[in-house]
């Protein structure tokens, strides 16, 4: 990936990290008067209500940038998410087809935190891949493999499945991601999000003995025996999500013990053990519409990002609706877009002189829309 060269902003991050709510929200509402449909916000469902309510559009990573690129007229988007979703929708937005629709003119993508990132993605690097990727090939004949990276990975994930016969998935397409890459090989390696990899498969007969964890730390076969290995159906990543990780099994028996009826509602990245015990688990957009079609008084308790649940419970007063756990499950990463990196970043880009922009290489563009066309082609 690589940052696109940028002039020196003109406005300096610092001094609106002391303005008020009110008014970095008076100068962003500006700044999207003056830009008008040549721009578009995009807010993450985990983002806080606060920005949520500047942004054009409100969803998960890749319904956020199918529909940026989507548009015709959006030359500018900024992305209220993390780093590799901002990756996806320059992927997207920027697709050779696009860019002869547009003259050769790129939209430009721009982060307004570069720190914001996801500790998910951040577990499995590309020289970590590349190098299990041949450790592996000692003992399994690689061609056998199907590499599949969740859509929550760096975009040089995506160009190495789009490399090696590999595909993207989703957490509402997974299933039928894995169906497709077993048609194929006999094995996969799933990356970055082991509970993803290990709930989707569980579902389809695998069991854990066939799914080892590979462990990027440990140089000797990722912590496996040969035999281990060629046992397995589902190579699984050593990777998670530090805010899905957090919910448990004792979570859910004491809603059920203080809460009689009411229902648990996961993601999956949860680990299995809660994945296991829950009555509904799914996407994000799962877990919402879920929550939309129930009736009056259905009570929930629901392990996802607390900003998303607590939306949720903001908008469905008709319904009693938890947090399934009793510490704080937030995305801080996604947290440290705020009002004055909002602001900062966009007036910079009305300014002409953008800050944070996300621009991915040819190469990598290249071989992550591969992998990404296969996703489109399975789902
Ligand atoms: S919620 Fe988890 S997977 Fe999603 S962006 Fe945050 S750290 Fe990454």
């Amino acid at each position: 990936m690589a940052t696109a060269t940028e002039p020196a902003p003109k406005y300096d991050l610092q001094p609106y990290k002391s303005l008020e709510n009110d008014e970095l929200s008076r100068r962003i509402e500006a700044v999207r008067g003056e830009l008008g449909d040549r721009l578009l916000i995009l807010g993450h469902h985990y983002q806080q209500d606060e920005v949520i309510a500047h942004s054009d559009l409100r969803g998960d990573s890749y319904q956020l940038s199918q529909m940026a690129a989507q548009s015709s007229d959006c030359r500018q988007i900024v992305f209220c998410g993390v780093h590799f979703m901002a990756e996806t929708a320059d992927i997207l937005a920027n697709r050779p087809e696009k860019l002869t629709e547009r003259d050769g003119r790129r939209v430009q993508v721009v982060l307004p935190d570069m720190a914001a990132g996801c500790s998910m993605a951040d577990m499995a690097a590309i020289e970590q891949v590349e190098a299990a990727w041949e450790d592996m090939g000692e003992v399994i004949d690689t061609n056998d493999i199907t590499p599949v990276t969740y859509i929550n990975s760096a975009a040089s994930l995506k160009a190495f499945c789009g490399k090696h016969g590999g595909i993207v998935c989703t957490s509402s397409n997974a299933a039928a991601v894995l169906e497709w890459a077993f048609q194929r090989t006999s094995r996969v390696l799933f990356f970055p999000d082991q509970h993803l990899g290990r709930n989707t498969a569980l579902t389809m007969g695998i069991t854990n003995d066939q799914m080892p964890v590979w462990n990027p730390f440990d140089n000797d076969l990722g912590g496996h025996d040969a035999e281990t290995l060629l046992r397995s159906k589902v190579i699984l990543w050593q990777g998670h999500c530090s805010v899905h990780q957090m919910f448990r099994a004792e979570h859910v028996h004491q809603f059920r013990e203080r809460t009689p009826g009411i229902q648990i509602l996961v993601h999956p990245e949860c680990p299995q053990e809660v994945n296991d015990l829950a009555d509904v688990s799914g996407s994000t957009g799962k877990i919402i519409q879920t929550v939309q079609a129930a009736e009056a008084g259905t009570k929930w308790a629901i392990g996802t990002e607390l900003h998303l649940v607590n939306r949720l419970k903001a908008e469905h007063p008709e319904q009693e609706i938890h947090f399934l756990s009793p510490v704080i499950c937030m995305c801080a990463t996604m947290y440290r877009i705020d009002l004055a990196h909002l602001c900062w970043s966009l007036e910079n880009l009305a300014a002409g002189t953008p800050v944070n922009i996300i621009e991915v290489d040819e190469e990598t563009t290249e071989w992550s829309l591969v992998a990404l066309e296969r996703m489109l082609q399975v789902s």
